[in-house]
C-alpha cells in the first residue's frame, strides 16, 4: 500500500472501521515518509464457494436458496423483508470469511438456524423441522423443549 503522495511504502493504520456489510474494510492510514493520510478500503475477494452436499456433489453457493428457505420459515411472522436482507448477508458474509471455499450444506444449516434462533422462535422452529427432517414426533419435541427452556423472560409465544 504506496502513499498516493510520495509513493513511501511505510505508514501505519491509524484508524479502522470495517463498513457495515463488513464486506470492505475501511483503513485510514498515515504516511511515515511525508506524513499526509490516506484512506483505503480493503475488500475481501469474492470467491467462488461450493456448498458440498449430503451426497457429496458440489454445487455453486445460492444466496437465493437461503433467502428463500428463510422467507419461507418467516412467512406471516412480524419479520420485514429488511430483516431478512440483513440476515442472508450476515450469513453470506460469515460464509465467505471462512478459511475454507468448501461449505457442507449442513454447516450452512446450522448458522441458518443459528440467525433464526435470535430473531423468531416460530420461524427457526420451522426451518429446523424442515431442516433436520424430524423423523418422529419426539425428536420434534425434544427440540422444542430445549428451546422453550432457553426462553427466559419472553412474554409471547
Ligand atoms: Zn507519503
Amino acid at each position: 500500500m504506496k502513499c498516493p503522495y510520495c509513493g513511501s511504502p511505510e505508514n501505519k493504520v491509524v484508524d479502522k472501521r470495517g463498513t457495515s456489510d463488513e464486506i470492505a474494510t475501511r483503513r485510514r492510514r498515515e504516511c511515515l515518509a511525508c506524513e499526509k493520510r490516506f484512506t483505503t478500503y480493503e475488500r475481501i475477494e469474492s470467491v467462488e464457494l461450493l456448498v458440498i452436499k449430503k451426497d457429496g456433489s458440489r454445487q455453486q453457493f445460492d444466496r437465493n436458496k437461503i433467502k428463500h428457505g428463510i422467507v419461507r420459515a418467516c412467512e406471516k411472522r412480524p419479520i420485514s423483508a429488511d430483516q431478512i436482507n440483513r440476515v442472508v448477508d450476515e450469513i453470506e458474509s460469515e460464509l465467505r470469511t471462512k478459511e475454507t471455499t468448501e461449505i457442507s450444506s449442513a454447516e450452512i444449516g446450522e448458522i441458518v438456524m443459528n440467525k433464526l434462533r435470535d430473531m423468531d422462535k416460530i420461524a427457526y422452529i420451522r426451518f429446523a423441522s424442515v431442516y433436520r427432517e424430524f423423523t418422529d414426533l419426539k425428536s420434534f419435541e425434544k427440540e422444542l423443549k430445549n428451546l422453550l427452556s432457553k426462553r427466559g423472560g419472553e412474554h409471547h409465544g
